[in-house]
């Protein structure tokens, strides 16, 4: 056996041409085939899982915004409608009242304001009701009980008007040249017994409230922006001044603060303002600042005709909830990704494996199919093709190259003396005594039966080693496996390259010949192929 182990590690010191050594070259090839795919498509799914999980997120805090807005706006739309009711029920009790009716219907303005100041007073703090107007049947204020001394215009509001048209209570939100917002209801007052029409009264409150209920119930900020263009610059500049403010119309192109609103508007609106930009009221615009994310909601605001005069604008701050979810994007991409380094390194290490298997699984089959079962010599399948490889090596760089042939002699009557097993063992003895003497360049092949042959690479004294070889043979028997020694001899015949031929066929054949001589001399002998006429 020791014969086989050292051919094998004179075979493998060169020429690892014949096949896959395992050089981890398939563990590698196998790590692109499959890791390099497998990473990418990690990648792939862990990028759109995070997009999806953003989107998702977004879209909460986006529906949750929209939910904001409707709701504001019912409860908006709701405050307006209560609020209506309690004027209408309030108009109900002043109409019942003998002297106001009176006071009316002789255009008395000192009655009408004796009977309603303390009356009005009341009114204020139990309904925050801010305007009482009475008017004449022909729209012209008789007394405006909240500024008594305002009066003798005449009054063309759009519930006015509608009050008059229809004959009967009108109501909405009206635009003041302040730019507040005032919900009015306008009543025509008859007489009880002849019908006739005594005049209009006009009872209104402002909407401050339910603008302030909106930022308490849903959190967010309010703003009222009214359109330039429903309102008269002069009228406008003129009542801020009176209100103790400094008006400044320039400060965004199409659009002032309404009064009611907080005078410091938060800068992320601003910019927007005065870049003239106001989302369209269905879009929800997302914004940053100070840290903090927003979202801007827009609703229109209709006043009695129907006209949109003024947008309200909602902000919310969400930096709870896109922390939240953020933290949820993070945290699902961090998972997803453990997972996926898991599988990575799961993959790897039977990548590894099987790669391994295949290495080594490569490396039985190339001994298999290049190496002598018996001896561990090279077989006779590899011998021309390193013959081939040689000679055209000694060729290239003109060296020398000298091959050995070695038959054992009467080996048939070994065999039939002391049996085949007999035989066996003597040629792997043989084998190993061969792999001794020879260099670590050279290599040596069972060519078949009990013949085996060397190629000695760049050298032609190749007689000498054949000699000693055959001499070695000679001095010590081999011991069988039964312990039993058995002396045996060789004959041996060299040729070498370019001397004795030119190709591996003549280099195979001249040493075969002389072979052939060396039996015919008698046996245990080493023979040089001598050429034709030397
Ligand atoms: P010569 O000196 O002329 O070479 O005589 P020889 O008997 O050695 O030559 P021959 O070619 O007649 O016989 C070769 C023998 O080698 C025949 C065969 O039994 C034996 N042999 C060939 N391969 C093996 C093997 O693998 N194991 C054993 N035990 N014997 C083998
Ligand atoms: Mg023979
Ligand atoms: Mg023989």
């Amino acid at each position: 056996m020791q014969a086989e182990s050292g051919q094998k590690s004179k075979s493998a010191t060169r020429h690892g041409t014949l096949g896959l050594l395992g050089d981890g070259r398939e563990v590698t090839r196998l790590r692109l085939l499959f890791l390099v795919p497998l990473a990418i498509a990690i990648l792939a799914i862990l990028m759109a899982l995070m997009f999806a999980l953003y989107w998702h997120e977004h879209n909460s805090v986006q529906k949750g915004v929209m939910r904001i807005r409707a709701s504001a706006q019912d409860f908006y739309e709701d405050s307006i409608r209560y609020d209506a009711h309690a004027l209408r029920a309030v108009m109900d009790a002043l109409r019942r009242d003998p002297a106001l009716q009176a006071a009316l219907a002789n255009k008395d303005r000192q009655r009408l304001l004796m009977r309603s100041a303390t009356l009005f007073e009341e009114l204020k703090k139990d309904y925050a009701i801010t305007h009482l107007y009475f008017n004449g049947t022909d729209r012209v204020n008789l007394l405006r009980v909240h500024t008594p001394n305002r009066h003798g215009d005449r009054i063309d509001r759009v519930t006015t008007l509608a009050a008059e048209r229809d004959g009967t209570t009108a109501f909405g939100v009206e635009l003041g040249p302040l730019g507040t917002f005032t919900l009015r209801l306008v009543t025509p007052w008859y007489d009880e017994t002849t019908r006739q029409l005594l005049g209009y009264v006009e009872l209104g409150m402002e909407i401050d409230r339910v603008l302030q209920k909106l930022r308490d119930f849903f959190g967010v900020e309010v703003f009222v922006l009214v359109h330039k263009d429903r309102l008269d610059r002069q009228k406008w500049e003129d009542g801020m001044r009176a209100l103790g403010r400094t008006p400044d119309w320039e400060r965004f192109p199409a659009m002032v603060l309404g009064s009611q609103a907080t005078q410091t508007v938060p800068p992320l609106l601003a910019e927007r303002l005065a870049r003239g930009e106001l989302g369209d009221s269905n879009a929800i615009t997302e914004a940053a600042y100070g840290g903090a994310s927003y979202r801007i909601a827009y609703l229109p605001l209709q006043d009695a005709g129907n006209r949109t005069v003024a947008h309200m604008v909602l902000i919310a701050d969400v930096s709870r909830e896109t922390n939240a979810a953020l933290d949820t994007v993070y945290a699902g991409g961090l998972t997803a990704l453990a997972a996926g380094v898991l599988l990575l390194v799961f993959f790897n290490w039977q990548v590894q494996r099987i790669g391994r298997r295949i290495e080594s699984d490569a490396q039985a089959l190339e001994q298999l199919a290049t190496h002598d079962g018996l001896t561990g010599l090279y077989n006779h399948r590899t011998f021309y093709t390193f013959l081939e490889e040689e000679v055209a090596r000694a060729k290239r760089y003109r060296h020398p190259l000298s091959l050995l042939m070695i038959d054992i002699d009467h080996f048939k009557q070994v065999n039939d003396t002391h049996g085949h097993q007999a035989g066996d063992a003597i040629l792997r003895g043989l084998s190993e005594r061969l792999a001794e003497h020879v260099r670590d360049v050279d290599r040596v092949f069972r060519y078949g039966g009990e013949e085996v042959t060397a190629i000695l690479p760049d050298t032609d004294a190749a007689f000498d080693l054949a000699e000693r070889l055959r001499a070695a043979v000679e001095a010590t028997p081999f011991i069988t496996g039964t312990g039993k020694a058995i002396g045996i001899t060789v004959s041996i015949g060299t040729a070498s390259f370019p001397s004795h031929a030119d190709t591996a066929q003549a280099l195979v054949s001249a040493a075969d010949t002389a072979l052939y001589a060396a039996k015919r001399a008698g046996r245990n002998q080493v023979c040089r192929f001598e050429n034709p006429g030397d």
